[in-house]
């Protein structure tokens, strides 16, 4: 059924779910188009962790297939001590006959999803940003920094964690500093590495997750107090000294690690915008409404489940207040969980590593049933009274 309230939508973003956003409107017979800030994209080379609520949401716009094929699918991680000694493999909750896991490298996924937006002819204004909203009798009115205004019956603020959007209709935010970093070192897969691992060290957490047959990243989350900024050319000297504890697989890792310009390092900042993510015609999705800390491999899964549940609301032609309203009851309380179950690893991590953490918590069940709640129906009926 078309939309008579939806015909025109904006979105402000080209990442992981402004693309998604584009393909799965026009599958649902609406025209978008895109204005992305960046003159060129820039995704770094690392990879990204996709569970299989990722696959399943992505399966709705036919693409699942291409991101195993172009990734690496595998049953779970191995958990090692620090020094490497084997302690246990977690088999990840699967859905839909979709693996535990696939990892794919951030610029594969991507390019899968620009070339998905290419075919279907959206445009994509590069080097564009958004300078105001205003919302007007039949929608909202955006100037662009390009000087030129539109009316749009609906704009998508998917413009990520620092989102203008966001600034614009709900003012700025507090981003709480988790206290931890992230490193992330792109390196070659070992042909004997058949799963994802973890080291559990002292006073941080290593991983080697594979990214494609040949390619693997090394990633590391380690106490950063106080947010420190860090000399972007000593940042592989930095790395290599926050590894010296571990041995076994990541000690071979960290003797590869020579190059600053290849270390993507990240302070772990994390928000959840209260309920609704909307003010008028303008809704926020992906981490412009829910940043969390990465330790459930789960931020860009419920972007992308965001964009693929509009598009599915939009489907009912509702006017744009149903929708959005519709849109909320789908999303806040399972983007919560996420936000929220991230934080509480990030706490019990830092608890961890300053021996002050409780014996009776069982952290490998807590994130096995975080994962199975995800593994859950996530489009379901619309509840129309
Ligand atoms: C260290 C780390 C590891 C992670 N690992 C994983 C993982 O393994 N699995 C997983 O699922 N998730 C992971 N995530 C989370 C994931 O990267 C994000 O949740 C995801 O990228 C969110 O997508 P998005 O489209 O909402 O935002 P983004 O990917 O940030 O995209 C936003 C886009 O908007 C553009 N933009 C920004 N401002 C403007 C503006 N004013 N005007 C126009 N365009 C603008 C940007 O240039 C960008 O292209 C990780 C995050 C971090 C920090």
């Amino acid at each position: 059924m078309t939309n008579q309230y939806v015909k025109k939508v904006l979105i402000v973003g080209g990442g992981i779910s402004g693309l998604t956003a584009a393909i799965a409107l026009k599958k649902a017979g609406i025209e978008a188009e895109i204005v992305e800030k960046e003159k060129e994209w820039n995704v770094y080379g690392v990879g990204i962790i996709q569970p299989p609520n990722a696959l399943r949401a992505l399966n709705e716009i036919g693409l699942a297939d291409e991101c195993i094929k172009q990734g690496t699918p595998y049953s779970g991680f191995d958990y090692y001590t620090g020094e490497g000694h084997f302690l246990y493999h977690g088999v990840s909750p699967t859905v839909e006959g979709y693996p535990g896991v696939n990892g794919i490298s951030r610029r594969k996924l991507h390019y899968i999803l620009l070339e998905s937006v290419q075919k279907i002819k959206t445009k994509i204004h590069m080097g564009t940003t958004i300078s105001t909203l205003k919302q007007v009798a039949n929608g909202v009115s955006v100037e662009l920094n390009s000087g030129t205004s539109q009316t749009y019956d609906l704009v998508i603020g998917a413009d990520g964690s620092n989102s203008k959007v966001r600034e614009l209709i709900v003012g700025s935010i507090d981003q709480q500093y988790s206290g931890q970093g992230v490193w992330r070192y792109t390196l070659s897969r070992p042909k004997d590495l058949e799963n994802g691992i973890f080291y559990y060290g002292k006073k941080a957490k290593a991983g080697l997750v594979p990214m494609s047959d040949r390619e693997m990243y090394l990633l590391v989350t380690t106490y950063e107090p106080g947010n420190p900024k860090l000399p972007a050319d000593q940042l592989h000297v930095l790395l290599r000294e926050r590894l010296a504890e571990f041995g076994g697989a990541i000690a071979e890792a960290a003797k590869q690690v020579t190059n600053a310009n290849e270390v993507v390092y990240r302070p772990i900042f994390t928000h959840l915008i209260p309920s609704p993510w909307y003010r008028g015609n303008v809704l926020l999705v992906g981490d412009a409404a829910h940043g969390t800390a990465p330790h459930l491999g789960q931020g860009a899964s419920i972007a992308i489940e965001d964009v693929i549940v509009l598009a599915d609301i939009l489907k009912h032609n509702l006017s744009i207040s149903e929708t959005l309203k519709a849109f909320m009851e789908k999303r806040f309380e399972r983007c919560k969980l996420i936000v929220k179950n991230s934080d509480q690893l990030v706490e019990w991590e830092l608890q961890t590593w300053n021996s002050e953490m409780k014996s009776d918590v069982n952290i490998g069940m807590y994130v096995k049933e975080t994962l199975e709640k995800m593994n859950e129906p996530f489009l379901t009926e619309l509840n129309l009274q």
